[in-house]
């Protein structure tokens, strides 16, 4: 059991001014794993305050040493990896593995990053008579979900610190642990006070709280489509500056010259990745009509490749959904797809036999999928992969952007120049050719319902920049 009592604010653990707290559990053995503190509107104004009074002479820091505070804490993420790795794991569900190279190791990573490209914060740029230089936009909030928990965190706070900026940061409260943990890191590395704040509680009263506390210049915000909308609504009452990271229905376009085998199997390992608990995943995989039958075979034989167990066994591919509720909805989504009429190739809504506790579902693949059906619009958030067979490359097109969403996507051909192509066609964040690997240094980010802003690389400091012209 990890239980904290205390939040962090001006550079020291306080007691929050409400009672009462959140339960954490392990999400593979129902068991309980730790408790948290609620915190409460009044705390959030003592973290903005805080935040405030130590924006002026952090932002004024030289870039140098906030560098070297980043890289202490990258070292602090690296040391405590294994437990980091191993207390996601057992929150939301990511097998070990690939949790101590995700969920820690990435964040370890940003913090590097972050330090390496604080420098360019003092660049200046000449324009005809002007000097155009680059300042910290202020005491940023971040609010962050819980499916790649300290990696949400580290992509934000990591630059928004190395720009100068003040960071009030309020995690998911159902996957909280690791951010105390980036807490204890933070207090060890002795940041100046006030410049990193840690305030836990949920989001209607805290994330709310946040966004809309006139003291707080920016929201950065990642989680669902719909809490996204309420933080903009309620940031534009003082119109601060919002980045936004929200939902995906990302599309794999298979085209007619792929090598399937590899293109199917590339988009099942993708759309399960941590259970399908991923913004990003590559949900719909649009194959053509001719090849449907043969994708949905290979597919059914790559899902049921997937060992399902609880996530920190050994030999686990599979883990459990973060929760209950998760669960149950995930469950629901399935039998809407069964009702609605699309082929259940292998998986289904029930408990997997041989797990009865934990939040597991099923590797469940969907074939003969309309693209207009519940389960190929909404985000399911679970291992869950619809088939939909198109007409040609502009109908695959047509189809990949026939959504609300557009934060990702997967393009495959034996001819690369095409595959870019069509590619460029996607109205989505990033898309992924012929199984490209996740690049950390790349711009991360939304079209359409997927938000606005990007995250990681030189895109994701210049969103913590304000951008100032001195006429000479
Ligand atoms: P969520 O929206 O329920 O919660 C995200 C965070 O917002 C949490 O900290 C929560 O407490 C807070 N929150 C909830 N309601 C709020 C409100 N009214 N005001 C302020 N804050 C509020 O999302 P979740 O269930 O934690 O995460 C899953 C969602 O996040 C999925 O939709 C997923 O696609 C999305 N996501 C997006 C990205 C991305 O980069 N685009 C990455 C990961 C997850």
């Amino acid at each position: 059991m990890k239980s904290y009592e205390k939040i962090y604010i001006g550079g020291e653990w306080t007691a929050p001014s409400s009672e009462g707290g959140f339960d954490v559990t392990n999400s593979s053995t129902e068991e309980p794993l730790g408790r948290i503190p609620a915190s409460s509107p009044a705390d959030v104004d003592r973290a903005v305050k805080a935040a405030r009074a130590a924006f002026d002479a952090w932002s004024r820091t030289p870039s140098s040493d906030r560098a070297a505070l980043l890289r202490k804490i990258q070292a602090g993420i690296a040391a405590r990896g294994q437990e980091i790795a191993q207390t996601v794991a057992a929150e939301g569900g990511m097998p070990l593995g690939l949790s101590v190279m995700i969920q820690a190791g990435l964040p370890a990573m940003t913090f590097g990053a972050a330090a390496d490209m604080a420098g360019s914060v003092d660049a200046e740029e000449r324009v005809g008579n002007s000097v155009v230089v680059r300042e910290a936009v202020g005491v940023v909030g971040c609010i962050t979900p819980w499916n790649y928990p300290l990696h949400q965190v580290a992509a934000k706070v990591a630059p928004a610190l190395a720009a100068g900026c003040t960071v009030v940061l309020k995690p998911s409260e159902v996957a909280p642990l690791s951010a105390f943990v980036l807490a204890e890191i933070i207090d060890a590395a002795r940041l100046p006070r006030g410049v990193f704040n840690l305030v836990t509680g949920d989001g209607p009263t805290v994330g709310e709280a946040i966004a809309s506390h006139p003291g707080v210049d920016m929201v950065s915000f990642t989680g669902s489509t719909r809490a996204g909308k309420r933080v903009a609504e309620l940031a534009a009452a003082s119109v601060k500056r919002v980045a936004l990271e929200l939902g995906g229905k990302s599309a794999n376009v298979i085209l007619d010259d792929a090598d399937l085998a590899r293109a199917v199997q590339g988009g099942v390992q993708n759309c399960f990745l941590n259970s399908g608990q991923t913004c990003s995943a590559w949900t719909r995989m649009l194959v053509p009509r001719a090849k449907h039958d043969e994708a949905a075979r290979l597919a059914k034989e790559a899902a049921e490749a997937f060992a399902v167990g609880d996530a920190l066994a050994q030999g686990t591919r599979l883990g459990p959904l973060v929760s209950k509720r998760q669960q149950e909805r995930v469950r629901g989504y399935i039998r809407k797809g069964i009702e609605e009429g699309a082929t259940l190739v292998t998986g289904g809504p029930e408990q997997p036999a041989s797990l009865p506790k934990g939040f597991f579902i099923k590797p469940t693949v969907f074939a003969n999928v309309k693209n207009e059906m519940t389960i190929a619009q909404e985000e399911i958030f679970g291992p869950v992969l619809c088939i939909i067979p198109y007409d040609g490359e502009d109908d695959a097109v047509r189809i990949a952007n026939d959504t609300v969403y557009g934060l990702a996507g997967g393009v495959w051909s034996a001819d690369v120049e095409r595959a870019k192509r069509v590619a460029r066609r996607l109205r989505t964040g990033q898309v992924d050719i012929n199984g490209g690997s996740f690049n950390p240094m790349a711009p991360f980010g939304g079209f359409k319902q997927s938000g606005h802003g990007r995250e990681l690389g030189k895109a994701g400091l210049e969103e913590f920049l304000e951008v100032k012209s001195l006429q000479l």
